[in-house]
């Protein structure tokens, strides 16, 4: 009852005491009641329960914030100053005529990822004394998005941080922007002889392409290859390590994982190229386990299952330097710190202590020289820095308006239902639940038969919702909620229409059913008071997002603030700057959103880049269609239908000016 002010009442009660204590307390009563539906309880909503709602310490440390106005704050330089209102950067940017969904990257927060895992790996190295070193990749795949690339290879020259290539078009953006002396160029996937013929000559520019053999068939290509050009390669081998990795991506190692060779394979390969006189260019021992490993006991197995790998490796006579361990380091998309598949139970410093602890322990156990270190962390590098805004366009909740008092003469079922509802109270509630779940689906059977009427039906189920209403509130007060009630915040919760394909920007929460973070990016100094889900432009029914992050597992409504008329109200999708770019599709034709670069600077930010999204005549295109001839064919019938004068001269000008107008537009809704 905090905060609710009384005094009225009991002023109100003391006026009327000559009706007896019966009489006042009654009143008493009766009023409190009526201010409680009426009036809701004064806000004492705070940033700090915001904070711990949407968790966002958990997840956005050093990153993101709620500011005493209440929307989201970006330090893109992490704890090193400097931040800025998003809230405040998305209207900016909308009066530039950038319209939503909008996909913001700070290139700050870039930088501050390969400066991290660079210091990281730093600190481990002079922790346990190790006497190698750390050159660190980005695997293209994670995000090819030119400026991002250029960008990552700016930031990663003073560590002589390289890229990965797992294909041939990746190749050629590797080999084409990566300029930084010293650093690697790691080649993997499947090969033919082009590929490792470019590859090979790249040397002669100065590169250090590491071939990775994944398949016995390359070592045949890589011989001839080398015979042809007279180049000695740099070589790796890729291992299936039989230590399993778990979750989503845990079938990436064991023995029947797709890439990589077996033991047996390896040692094919060894005297294949001892054969061929060049075991001397076999370099480098790579493995990868899986993208998101969120354990970091997985982690420690694969690494001491391949330094004991590698060991031999050097013992059998390869000439080895380098042991990269792949990907896999995690991100923690709920910030719970356990290994929760959308979480991880580590830190960056962890990982690379335990890296660097176990080779170098193998490594002297057997007096072999320790390797440089190579990590080719995707997911960790490129997830912060961007953020996708998009904006609700509608809600839609269940009725829940008490319906009319219901008469004798009524159908037994909904008098059923009306007792039910007002027989709800904190002791039967899970009953009463169970009920009303019953005598809903007799009237939907009853309607189906034909003997209830379509208004009766409709009646019955707002019963059924206002009851659901009820035992839902009684729920929530309790500590803790029968399993059977689970699904009634499902049940009761709006959906809320945004502005946005799931398909095109989040396509892991479709289809692996990913968590990323969502939450308001304003209006966090008052109490998201709706219990919500979210539904995406597209036609299809997977188009929706209904799963959220939470500390303990999922859960299945995220907390919204009403919207209010003519105001829009953002929404954020953060950490999603890995995977979900390229992995986007055009599902109902719903283009690229539009992306802007944002860099800090002391005055405040600087907008880098802004690449527009796709227009209808673009996706059109992907699709074949011409717009000219998609115009001409609407001008051709106009001008039929104005001869048969099926349309007025004004009718069908708006209509062409309208359908080429669209061409030429965004393929999300603008308002
Ligand atoms: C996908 C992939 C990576 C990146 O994995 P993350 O988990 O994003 O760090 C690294 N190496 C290889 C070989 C990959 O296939």
């Amino acid at each position: 009852m905090g905060g609710v002010d009384l005094s009225q009442f009991l002023a109100e009660g003391e006026n009327s005491s000559a009706d007896g204590d019966n009489g006042v307390v009654g009143k008493l009563e009766m009023n409190s009641m009526r201010v409680n539906r009426a009036n809701p309880l004064p806000e004492n909503w705070t940033i700090e329960k915001s904070e711990n709602l949407y968790r966002i310490q958990g997840w956005g440390e050093p990153y993101f914030s709620i500011n005493a106005a209440g929307h989201v704050t970006v330090s893109p330089k992490g704890d090193r100053g400097g931040s800025l209102d998003l809230y405040e950067l998305v209207n900016a940017l909308r009066q530039r005529n950038l319209s939503l969904p909008l996909l913001i990257r700070f290139s700050d927060i870039l930088e501050h990822r390969i400066e991290r895992l660079n210091a990281c790996f730093a600190k481990a190295i002079a922790r346990y004394n190790y006497p190698g070193g750390y050159r660190g990749v980005f695997p293209v795949k994670c995000n090819q998005q030119r400026h991002l690339v250029e960008d990552l290879v700016r930031f990663g020259k003073p560590y002589q941080f390289g890229l990965e290539a797992g294909s041939k078009p990746e190749l050629m953006i590797a080999l084409a922007m990566l300029d930084t002396p010293g650093s690697l160029l790691i080649c993997n996937g499947y090969k033919d002889r082009e590929y490792i013929e470019t590859a090979m000559l790249a040397q002669r520019l100065g590169q250090t392409p590491m071939i990775v053999l994944e398949q016995i068939e390359e070592v045949q290509l890589v011989v001839e290859a080398s015979r042809a050009l007279g180049i000695e390669p740099f070589l790796g081998v890729r291992a299936k390590l039989s230590s399993k990795g778990t979750g989503r991506w845990g079938d990436s190692s064991g023995d029947r994982a797709k890439f990589g060779l077996t033991i047996p394979e390896i040692i094919q390969v060894v005297d294949q190229l001892r054969d061929a006189n060049m075991l001397g260019c076999l370099q480098l021992l790579h493995y990868h386990i899986g993208s998101q490993i969120s354990s970091i006991s997985v982690i420690k197995d694969a690494i001491l299952e391949a330094s004991k790998i590698y060991v031999e490796l050097a013992q059998l006579g390869a000439s080895m330097k380098y042991l990269d361990v792949g990907g896999g380091l995690g991100v923690d998309y709920d910030g719970s710190q356990t290994n929760f598949h959308a979480s991880k139970n580590y830190n960056l410093q962890n990982y690379a202590n335990d890296i660097v602890a176990e080779v170098k322990e193998a490594c002297q156990e057997r007096h072999v020289p320790v390797p440089v270190l190579i990590s080719e962390s995707g997911r960790a590098i490129a997830s912060h820095q961007s953020v996708l805004i998009f904006d609700v366009l509608s809600t839609s909740d269940v009725p829940t308006d008490l319906p009319a008092p219901i008469e004798e003469e009524e159908h037994q079922i909904i008098r059923n239902l009306w007792e039910t509802y007002k027989s709800i109270s904190v002791e039967n509630y899970q009953e009463a639940f169970h009920d009303a779940t019953q005598f809903k689906e007799e009237a939907l059977s009853r309607f189906n038969f034909g003997y209830l009427t379509i208004t009766q039906r409709a009646r019955a189920e707002q019963l059924y919702w206002v009851c659901c209403k009820k035992i839902l509130e009684i729920a929530r007060q309790q500590d803790y909620v029968p399993d059977d009630l689970e699904d009634l915040e499902k049940i009761m919760a709006s959906i809320y229409y945004v502005n946005l394909s799931v398909f095109q920007s989040a396509p892991d929460s479709w289809a692996i059913d990913q968590l990323f973070p969502i939450m308001p990016i304003h209006q966090l100094d008052r109490e998201p008071t709706e219990r919500c889900i979210l539904a995406d432009l597209t036609c299809d029914s997977d188009g929706k997002i209904d799963q959220f992050i939470d500390l303990r597992d999922v859960k299945p409504v995220l907390e919204l603030h009403p919207l209010k008329p003519g105001e829009p109200y953002y929404l954020g999708l953060f950490l999603a700057g890995a995977y979900q770019e390229i992995l986007g599709n055009l599902h109902n034709l719903f283009g690229d959103t539009n992306a802007v670069h944002i860099h800090l600077t002391p005055k405040g930010y600087q907008i880098e880049h802004v690449v527009k999204g796709d227009t209808m005549t673009e996706v059109l295109s992907y699709v074949q269609y011409d717009a000219e001839d998609l115009v001409e064919s609407i001008r051709r019938r106009a001008e039929l239908a104005l001869v048969e004068k099926r349309i007025t001269i004004q009718e069908s000008q708006r209509l062409l000016q309208n359908y080429e107008r669209s061409l030429s537009r965004y393929t999300y809704l603008s308002w």
